[in-house]
């Protein structure tokens, strides 16, 4: 039986973290939020006034933030933690999601986060989701995913969801902002998101969350008993 990384890339607001946790749950696998560690960078940034376009500022602030994850078995998740502090709702803001794609095109940054994405995956049994996981951070993912799904669909998802966390927004914001993270993460020079030839393309529009997570824990599965 052979421990696998499950790559799960995709379009902003399409589920890819909430499948991707379940699914590691099911498995008995760690779940790595890639994207929030570039929310964390953000949040970074914006509390101390970094300009993510000064080179010489982004290296100094770089060497500054020390992103680390620790589960929490209360909560049977895992935390983001920030020099130290869990990162939770303050990296959930309309504010960052304003900026992340612009912070997350840079090179640079880039470059730590997804040293540190790889070196987290050298044990495998591993489940990440991102834009770039299974083109740049692990090319050799035994199984990789690509979720879409239609804006308006989810508009709506993330909209309820934000609701549920008591984030005032309105649906319009909601869907402008999806619209313009697609367009940035697909049009960046370094890293676009965009679909591994050996990717799997699951369209979550019309699937039930858990119909979703079924067809990737039947796929691993497979992978896994049957190689
Ligand atoms: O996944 P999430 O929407 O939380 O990610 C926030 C932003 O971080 C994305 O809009 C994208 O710009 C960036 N990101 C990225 N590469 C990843 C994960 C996220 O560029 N692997």
């Amino acid at each position: 039986m052979g421990d696998i990384v499950i790559a799960i890339d995709g379009f902003s607001g399409t589920g890819k973290s909430s499948t991707a946790k379940k699914v590691a749950s099911a498995l008995g696998y760690t779940y790595i939020d890639s994207g929030a560690m570039y929310r964390c960078v953000a949040r970074y940034f914006i509390d101390h006034q970094i300009d993510f376009e000064e080179e010489e500022e982004v290296i100094v602030a770089l060497d500054e933030i020390l992103i680390s994850f620790r589960f929490n078995k209360a909560l049977n998740a895992s935390e983001i933690l920030l020099n130290g502090q869990i990162m939770d709702h303050q990296i959930r803001l309309p504010e960052i999601n304003e900026i992340v794609s612009q912070i997350a095109a840079q090179p640079l940054i880039r470059k730590k986060l997804v040293n540190r994405q790889q070196a987290l995956g050298l044990h495998k049994s591993m489940v990440m989701d991102g834009r770039d996981i299974g083109t740049v951070v692990f090319p050799d993912a035994a199984l990789k995913i690509f979720m879409t799904a239609d804006l308006d669909i989810r508009t709506k998802r993330r909209h309820e969801e934000l609701e549920g966390q008591g984030i005032q927004v309105t649906s319009e914001e909601i869907k402008k902002n999806l619209a313009s993270r697609d367009r940035l993460d697909t049009t960046r020079i370094d890293s676009p998101l965009i679909k591994a030839a050996d990717a799997i393309a699951l369209d979550s529009s019309y699937l039930t969350f858990d119909g979703q997570v079924k067809e990737i824990i039947d796929l691993a599965n497979k992978i896994i008993y049957e190689g």
